[in-house]
């Protein structure tokens, strides 16, 4: 029996959002017709921009804010603007689309000439793409300007989102839906942060309580690790969302962030599949998952990061301490990656690209205003974090992965374990980054 959905529809719904590179040219785009003709539930299709097709090919997001940069310094971006044209019209002469691309690209010219509207100049990549996967599939286009709701305050605004978008699901063609960019109430376009397709989708996925939000990319799923690493690392079959959150803080480049949320809140689960490989079943990322086989499900990690160390004998019974060096971090306005605390002393771990030369002067600012003994500045730190949420009911993990590294004479140099116990992470020294990361996958992982 087919189940009854929040918003009152019995039929099962997919959402499929593509990426960039899925649709990059004429041949994605034939990719992307097999793929969503295989399964009707595939029914609300959003896309990125189109990518690039080869190496040294150029994303239109990129080109477009390229354009914009040109003008900025009265410059000709007319270059830039026929690489963009001759982009999509190869797409649409190779798969003999009905089109009016110079119509859309005098449109383009237009926007450039007047000063406030970047974001709508910035959003056309999709717009473009979309539209021509919409006449491909024979689907209807739904332009996101007319039912991606934002508040002023920049916010996504839901409720108005399902209000708009809601009524087009009776169709019964599938739907195109450009990723990334949505309308302010006053009806002007406002496009999101760098990736923000992801995001589209995953509203999307929330407003039509989507059985499953397939992100269609161009890796077969998620790894266990980075394959510049490790070669052909094994793919992670399921992970939560929690898991998840924990690798990509810390360097894992999966999804956007705020991707996360809107299906989260919903238990939609979001599969990874690859495009160019569309019978890999990909990554299942999920809200709870049963236990794991295996304790560790992703290692992952991240280099420049610097350690202040502060030592004041008897600091423990000081009250406020800690809260007064925290300040000076503040004032310079650097965000908090991870603290670890000693007796007499602390260490607070920053992200050098966060700072730069001024850590000396903090320093400096932290002796005097503690009055303490030492501070001192260690800027040589990468931080490796071991993901698994098999970890809790595993005794000694921890200890062995410490053993395990001094097996391989790696020096720890600070240790964290998250409070859920789903992740730990070590501090190592920068030249032993990569050998932290293999010599735990090859223990733990084959
Ligand atoms: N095209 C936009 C970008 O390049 C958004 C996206 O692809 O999700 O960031």
């Amino acid at each position: 029996m087919m189940k009854k959905l929040l918003s009152g529809r019995s039929t099962v719904i997919k959402v499929c959002k593509f990426g960039g590179s899925s649709v990059a040219n004429a041949a994605q785009f034939r990719k992307i017709k097999d793929i969503v003709n295989k399964d009707n539930e595939r029914k609300i299709i959003v896309a990125s921009a189109c990518g690039k097709a080869y190496k040294e090919d150029h994303k239109v997001t990129d080109l477009l804010y390229l354009c914009e940069a040109h003008k900025k310094y009265g410059m000709s971006y007319d270059d830039i603007l026929s690489l963009i044209e001759t982009k999509h019209q190869d797409i649409i002469d190779e798969l003999d689309l009905h089109f009016n691309l110079k119509e859309e690209m005098d449109k383009i010219r237009d926007l450039l000439k007047k000063s406030s509207a970047s974001d709508e100049l910035i959003s056309r990549g999709e717009y473009l793409s979309s539209r021509l996967l919409s006449i491909y599939l024979d689907a209807e286009f739904v332009d996101a300007k007319d039912v991606i709701c934002f508040d002023y305050d920049g916010k996504l605004d839901i409720e108005s989102t399902k209000e708009k978008f809601l009524p087009y699901l009776e169709t019964q063609k599938k739907i195109v839906v450009p990723g990334f960019y949505g309308s302010l109430p006053n009806g002007v376009i406002k496009t999101m942060s760098r990736g923000g397709s992801d995001i589209t989708g995953s509203l999307l996925a929330n407003i039509a309580d989507a059985k499953v939000y397939e992100n269609w990319t161009d890796v077969s799923g998620i790894y266990v690790c980075d394959p510049r690493i490790i070669k052909d690392p094994k793919r992670i079959d399921i992970i939560t969302y929690d898991e998840l959150r924990e690798m990509s803080y810390m360097g894992a480049n999966v999804l956007h962030d705020e991707a996360i949320f809107p299906v989260k809140e919903k238990d939609i689960p979001i599969n990874i599949r690859n495009t160019n490989e569309p019978d890999n079943e990909g990554t299942m990322i999920v809200s709870t998952a049963d236990q794991a086989s295996m304790p560790i499900t992703g290692i992952t990690g991240k280099k420049n990061f610097a350690v202040v160390t502060v030592v004041k004998s008897n600091s423990s019974s000081e009250v406020g301490f800690l809260k007064k060096a925290l300040e000076v971090f503040e004032h310079y306005n650097i965000p908090i990656v991870l603290v670890t605390t000693g007796i007499d002393s602390f260490s607070v771990i920053i992200d050098k690209n966060d700072i730069d030369t001024a850590i000396y002067e903090l320093a400096n600012n932290i002796k005097i205003k503690l009055d303490c003994e030492d501070v001192s500045v260690y800027d040589g730190l990468s931080l490796v974090c071991v993901v698994g949420r098999g970890m809790k009911s595993k005794l000694g993990m921890s200890g062995k992965i410490f053993s395990l590294l001094g097996d391989n004479s790696i020096n720890i140099r600070t240790i964290s374990q998250g409070a859920d116990e789903i992740s730990i992470i070590v501090g190592v020294e920068e030249k032993d980054f990569t050998n932290t990361i293999s010599s735990i996958y090859k223990e733990f992982v084959l």
